[in-house]
């Protein structure tokens, strides 16, 4: 793929950028490897510091961010220039609390207690989606716990890639703390085989996903896998309808459909199936699709124009098994990559919508005759990353709270991401946790350390 600016909203090609030559890339991890050395005996002190100054250039410069997600791949300005207000959010909590996190942990034995050390440079792979959170979530953990960052980030949004390393530097992080590598896929194997980079995290697709764990296992290299999802959304006869049905929408057609927490499979108890459907129906029809930079748009167009052939093939192949479209259905005429908001129902066993991501605004929706039913479909995917329960019964609430197979279950409210809390997934969906203190224990060394 090439590394360019595309506007979906347009197809126009805005820039394109040369991948960097192998020279290159041997140049800027030696520098990541010098400055380690020395980066890693910094102060808490001084890295907080800085990491609270790149919280502060986040908030002065959203507006500007904000333009450059939006003209890179598509999302609302509005939700770009909040998405870079949650990236300093990432800062602050990281500045304030790492220190905490990584004091010596005193173990129950005398004289024994953990350190934790960093490891050295860290590969970050990132995708498109969130181009600034996704970033933010791994590198503010991961500098202040004294490691530095490579950033290989997704082809289409270079401008975004190039401006976080710009944030960084001036944040006052010393050169080479955290660089951009502006590559393409192929070349990831042979950085994550060179033994001045010591861990890797990728979050992105069940492929790409394969691969990276596969060249990390090879090279004995840690590594975090943060990839798709198929998440349940769960409603159930004592939830309160009304808001359980607005959530649903704004979980399915969040960040224009291309979240890998979007509510994708959404399971209704038969009881109250036909009025959610209809009301459902209804709400998605009524978002207004269009120009991302216009503040009263509700969904953009989807990032590039593969996804909207992959997502057309899915909901094809669906209807094919027997699914029904309820709205939407196919890609919109005109120019840029536009797909509206889409229902299917009545989806066969075996059909894409139980085994595939959809990665776009398309809704699936199933009828459970009962809890135990609901579980059972919500498990019925290659899939653990999120899911989402609406019940007030505190039994049903603790049944899917102990039985849903995912790394995080919601109860009466809409999954997200968020610095406080641990993110990650089971199953196809990956391993290893970014965010909170658990996340920044991914890529250190717990030295064990023992005195007599
Ligand atoms: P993607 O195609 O896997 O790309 C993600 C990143 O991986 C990009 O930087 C991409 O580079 C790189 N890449 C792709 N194939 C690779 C390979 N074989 N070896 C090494 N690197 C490779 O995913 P996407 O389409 O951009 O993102 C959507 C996917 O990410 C969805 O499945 C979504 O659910 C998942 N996601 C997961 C999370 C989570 O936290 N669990 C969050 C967001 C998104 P190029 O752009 O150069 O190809």
């Amino acid at each position: 793929m090439a590394i360019a600016t595309v506007n979906p909203a347009t197809g126009e090609e805005i820039q394109a950028f040369d991948p960097l030559t192998d020279e290159e890339i041997d140049r800027k991890l030696r520098l990541a490897a010098e400055t380690f050395r020395e980066y890693r005996n910094t102060s808490f002190a001084d890295r907080s510091r800085w990491m609270m100054r790149a919280a502060e250039i986040l908030e002065e410069e959203q507006e500007e961010l904000g333009r450059i997600a939006t003209l890179e791949m598509g999302k609302t300005f509005v939700s770009a220039k909040a998405e870079a207000v949650k990236c300093a959010r990432g800062c602050r909590y990281y500045a304030e609390n790492a220190e905490k996190f990584l004091a010596d942990e005193p173990a129950e034995l005398e004289g024994a207690f953990v350190r934790y050390q960093p490891l050295g440079p860290v590969l970050a792979i990132m995708p498109w989606n969130f181009p600034y959170w996704q970033a933010f979530r791994f590198l503010a953990p991961a500098l202040m716990a004294g490691n530095v960052g490579l950033l290989k980030h997704a082809s289409n949004v270079p401008q975004c890639a190039l401006k976080i390393e710009d944030i960084v530097r001036r944040a006052g992080f010393p050169e080479g703390a955290f660089q951009t590598l502006l590559v393409g896929s192929s070349a990831v194997q042979a950085i994550i085989d060179d033994p001045r980079v010591r861990a890797t995290t990728l979050t992105g697709s069940e492929g790409a996903g394969r691969q990276v764990g596969h060249e990390a296992g090879e090279q004995i290299k840690p590594s975090v896998l943060e990839l798709g999802g198929s998440d349940p959304f769960i409603v159930m006869p004592s939830a309160d309808l009304d808001q359980a049905i607005s959530t649903a929408v704004t979980s399915r057609t969040l960040n224009n459909g291309q979240s890998c927490i979007n509510a994708k499979r959404i399971i209704v108890h038969e009881e109250i199936a036909d009025e959610f459907q209809r009301r459902y129906v209804e709400e998605m029809q009524a978002l207004k699709v269009g120009d991302p930079m216009d503040e009263g748009t509700d969904m953009g167009p989807l990032a590039m124009p593969q996804l909207v052939e992959d997502l057309d093939d899915q909901v094809r192949r669906s209807v094919e098994a027997g699914a029904r479209v309820l709205t939407g259905g196919k890609p919109q005429d005109g120019p840029g990559n536009y797909y509206p908001p889409t229902v299917l129902t009545d989806i066969p066993e075996g059909s894409p919508p139980r085994t595939e991501e959809f990665f776009g605004p398309v809704a699936s929706l199933f009828r459970a005759r009962d809890a135990e039913e609901a579980l059972r479909i919500a498990n019925d995917t290659p899939f653990g990353l999120s899911s989402s329960v609406w019940s007030n019964d505190p039994a049903e609430r603790e049944r899917f709270i102990d039985g849903i197979e995912a790394g995080m279950v919601y109860v009466n409210r809409m999954t997200e991401s968020t610095p406080e809390i641990p993110f990650g997934g089971v199953k196809n969906s990956g391993y290893g946790r970014e965010l909170s203190h658990f996340g920044i224990k991914e890529f250190v060394n717990i030295k064990t350390v023992w005195v007599t």
